[in-house]
């Protein structure tokens, strides 16, 4: 078995096509950062092809009530995770090396494997789970919608956000309204699913009209789009909380071109130089990256104060639910849709999340402000030590297993 649990990709989109044939159902559908770098893929357009405009085009084309932006999520994510990789360097609260949780794969091998770690695991939810939760709150109550109507849809390039969204610490609407059987999230369906769906309707990709995200949860910036690559997410935290330590915009160099974490290595790693203070970053991609850089670390004691892991190769740019890729050419298909996001990032006239209006709206009006009590209820979770899952082999003994030091012939 994956012990990712990514392997498997149980199709929910015949229960999305319901949900838009009910005339009573308000489907809301989010799409995540790197499903419009692959979409194009599945329908002739170049590796890298930045499609968003027409991957927004075809969900309305297909029925969806309003399409948001999972970007969106992702500067809110960067909101939480800058600040709470602060309150852990600066202030000292909370284990230190801070590691990202946007992955739902590396969190449940976490859970499953190096449980000593969950205390280093940010508690803030991934970037999809964030983009739920506030769009059956504040969304619904900005748009005079029944919560109870909404049926809230992602678009992943992931095939193991079909198991984060089942987590049950994963309903905080249900919190929040008071109301048990609602769901952040109902349904996931991945990119290749999304390309199916479009072509089984008949729509035409190459000719559907482009459009624009729903406003209140829409909103992007350089920040947000780069969150799909590897080395992204750690980018994205940097640039952020510069700011936030400094009370200064980032500069250019090395903030909005952090080099060192870029590009398709598998452990990449910088000092970043912040106020005085220099943070050592890690970026690691790939699960056998993952296991072998905690190894070495938990052997050498080496320190480090921030640590991006994503599971799959490339990021979530090369998620299990992208449009296959088969080696030799699958990295330099990987690169090019990296190369494409770097390139919308540089074009983009925001490149922080702390500059998108409608983030700087949602804490005005809504949250109150980053790790404040709102904050802390809707956007932040907890871990569960897995390790029991493993089990214990009990017909093998220190002395009969070959692997260990007490082995004996
Ligand atoms: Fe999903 Fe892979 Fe991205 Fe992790 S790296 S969130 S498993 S697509």
């Amino acid at each position: 078995a994956c012990p990712f649990d990514s392997m498997n990709e149980r199709s929910e989109l015949d229960q999305v096509k319901a949900a838009i044939a009910d005339p009573d159902k308000i489907v809301v559908i989010q799409t995540a950062p790197a499903v419009r770098v692959g979409i194009g893929e599945e329908f002739g357009y170049e590796p890298g092809s930045f499609l968003e405009g027409k991957m927004i085009g075809a969900l309305r084309a297909l029925g969806a009530d309003y399409v948001v932006d999972t970007n969106f999520g992702a500067d809110l994510t960067i909101m939480e995770e800058a600040s709470e990789l602060i309150e852990r360097v600066i202030n000292g609260h909370g284990e230190l090396p801070q590691f990202t949780s946007c992955c739902p794969a590396w969190v449940k091998f976490a859970e499953t494997y190096y449980p000593e770690y969950l205390p280093n695991i940010s508690t803030t939810r991934s970037c999809i789970a964030m983009e739920a939760a506030v769009l059956k709150t504040y969304f619904a109550e900005k748009m005079k919608l029944d919560p109870e109507k909404i049926v809230s849809v992602s678009v992943a390039p992931c095939t193991a956000k079909k198991f984060e969204i089942r987590r049950p610490e994963q309903n905080k609407s249900a919190e929040y309204w008071g109301k048990e059987d609602l769901r952040d999230t109902d349904y996931c369906i991945t990119t290749r699913e999304f390309a199916k769906w479009i072509r089984e309707s008949g729509v035409d990709f190459t000719q559907v009209e482009e459009s624009t995200m729903d406003k209140y949860i829409g909103a992007e910036t350089g920040g947000s789009v780069i969150f799909c690559n590897t080395g992204g997410v750690m980018e994205a935290a940097m640039r952020s909380a510069y700011k936030f330590i400094t009370g200064n915009e980032p500069s250019p160099e090395p903030f909005t071109n952090l080099q060192d974490v870029r590009g398709m290595e598998g452990v990449k790693e910088a000092d970043v130089e912040i106020g005085g203070k220099t943070l050592k970053v890690a970026v690691v991609h790939g699960g056998k990256n993952i296991r072998d850089f905690l190894d070495n670390m938990k052997a050498t004691g080496k320190k480090y104060d921030f640590i991006e892991m994503m599971a799959c190769r490339g990021g979530c740019i090369g998620g299990g639910g992208q449009p296959r890729v088969k080696m030799p050419v699958a990295d330099k298909v990987k690169s090019a849709r990296i190369e494409g996001i770097y390139k919308a990032d540089a074009e983009m006239k925001l490149r922080s999340s702390y500059e998108n209006p409608e983030i700087k709206a949602i804490y005005e009006e809504f949250l109150g402000k980053p790790l404040g009590e709102r904050s802390e209820e809707l956007l932040h979770t907890h871990y569960t030590d897995r390790s029991a899952d493993l089990g214990v082999r009990k017909d093998v003994t220190p002395e009969t297993c070959p692997t260990s030091p007490k082995f004996k012939k």
